[in-house]
């Protein structure tokens, strides 16, 4: 049984140093979340298994890490300056500033205040997401000059370098460049913990290929990111796949797909959408590449794009043909799919004493801690020096913790809920017969294991 809310993950969270509210002693900063002990291991482990599956075990991609702020014509190009914003509206009654296309309607198909019912609000008007900053010693704020903003996304820093990765890499058709990396939106409304925040990170692919092998990469990219991340854990039940419709794509898609999960289990019973989204994949076409490059031309012949130095098409040796590819961008979110990995390891045992425990049933692979190894007695000098040795000989393969803070339920039960898959215990016996206890997280079964065969049989278990 996966959480039955995002409220079970906040409350683990902030009790074992997952996340942790940020400015949290200043009075917080709304929808701000810091990542603790706990958390950053979590999130480094996803990076990992993306960029392993990604970069490492394809041979289709390469790497890259763009800066976050660019010069400001990188976003007036790729049309974010003038479209990248959402419909904002003001409820006359409560005051409270809406995201108009995410507002339930009345029967005349009024948008309702979702912190009211008030049917009274403003016209819609767009607000631009993107995070504006000013570069250098500037006089004014708003010196247009100086003018900058945040990424809203890491993929134009991929489109323009396009160019810079295939000449150096030396790739053909059809490839991807891979990159993770911050993203900021000044969303309108933020929340659901970490779920939407204004500051968060992305995985993004930018697959580029031929216009009319585009239409089968999506399906089997699509396809394979699902089957990714089922692998870390996310039950296949819990998921669905939308469809956008024509008259919702983004400026530069011709078909985008959302993969969606089940981050709102509870609102099953109130007949509400248990769905949302963690990944996107789109059909960009040759928008981008065409937009930042200098040669094409309007109707009347005059450049689209007075302001870039480089021509971003692709010689097709084979055909001799010149051509912008077209690209598939899968995007997924690092704190999305952190969110979703805990909400389905999330289980509820209760023990022989009719307590209620939260077992967090992470794979080994993106569990924070692989091993903690626990003195039976910490007053006992040659225990606890026993468990350090055995902790400080299995550090440089796998990550082990010490502990000694509690009695032996204890521990287990904290080891249970941060989703560490094994315990060692150190015990009296283990001086003379120089073996320890490994227990299992899922099971609770024990094994006796001879110290000099720990390290490989955690190993193999992991
Ligand atoms: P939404 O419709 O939820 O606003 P989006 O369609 O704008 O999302 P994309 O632009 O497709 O999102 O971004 C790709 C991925 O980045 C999303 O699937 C999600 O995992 C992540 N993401 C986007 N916005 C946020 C946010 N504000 N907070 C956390 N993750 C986000």
């Amino acid at each position: 049984m996966p959480a039955p809310n995002i409220e079970a993950i906040v409350n683990l969270s902030k009790r074992r140093g997952f996340v942790f509210p940020a400015s949290d002693i200043y009075g917080g900063l709304g929808s701000s979340w810091d990542y603790g002990p706990l958390g950053v291991e979590l999130a480094n482990n996803i990076k990992k298994s993306w960029w392993n599956w990604m970069v490492y075990e394809r041979d289709d991609i390469e790497g890259l890490d763009s800066s976050i702020i660019q010069n400001r014509l990188v976003w007036k190009y790729s049309g974010h300056e003038t479209t990248f914003s959402d419909p904002l509206v003001d409820c006359r009654e409560c005051n409270s500033r809406l995201r108009e296309d995410k507002l339930e309607r009345d029967a005349n198909g009024k948008p309702i205040c979702s912190n009211c019912g008030s049917t009274n609000l403003t016209e819609s008007r767009p607000f631009n997401l993107m995070f504006r900053t000013t570069i250098g010693a500037v006089s004014s704020d708003e010196d247009e000059s100086a003018l900058a903003y945040l990424r809203p996304e890491t993929a134009q820093g991929i489109f323009i370098n396009f160019a810079n990765v295939l000449n150096t890499s030396r790739r053909k058709l059809p490839f991807g460049i891979a990159q993770i990396g911050k993203a900021f939106r000044n969303e309108v409304t933020p929340g659901n913990f970490i779920f939407r925040t204004r500051e968060f990170e992305q995985m993004e692919l930018e697959y580029f290929c031929r216009k009319i092998e585009a239409p089968e990469i999506f399906d089997s990219l699509l396809d394979e990111y699902q089957k990714w991340l089922e692998g870390l854990g996310i039950s296949p039940e819990n998921f669905y796949r939308y469809e956008v419709p024509k008259e919702e794509l983004a400026h530069y898609s011709i078909r985008t797909v959302d993969l969606m999960y089940r981050f709102f289990p509870e609102r099953k019973d109130t007949g509400g959408n248990e769905w949302d989204e963690i990944m996107g994949i789109a059909n960009r076409t040759d928008f981008d590449l065409r937009s930042h490059s200098k040669k094409p031309e309007n109707e009347e012949g005059k450049r689209i794009n007075p302001d870039s130095t480089e021509d971003l098409s692709y010689f097709d040796e084979a055909t001799k043909e010149r051509f912008y590819p077209y690209v598939v961008e899968p995007s997924v979110g690092v704190n999305r799919t952190l969110l979703a990995v805990m909400m389905d390891a999330y289980t509820e045992r209760t023990n022989d004493k009719g307590e209620t425990r939260v077992i967090l049933k992470l794979k080994p692979e993106l569990a924070p801690i692989k091993v903690a190894v626990l003195p039976l007695a910490k007053n006992k000098p040659e225990i606890v020096e026993t468990a350090r040795k055995i902790k400080r000989d299995l550090q440089p393969s796998m990550r082990a913790v010490y502990d000694d803070t509690g009695g032996i339920g204890k521990l287990y039960a904290r080891q249970d809920e941060i989703g560490t898959p094994f315990c060692v215990t150190v015990d009296h016996e283990s001086l003379d017969d120089n073996a320890v206890t490994v227990r299992d997280r899922d099971t609770w079964e024990q094994e006796r294991i001879s110290v000099d065969s720990l390290k490989e049989y955690l190993k193999k278990k992991l």
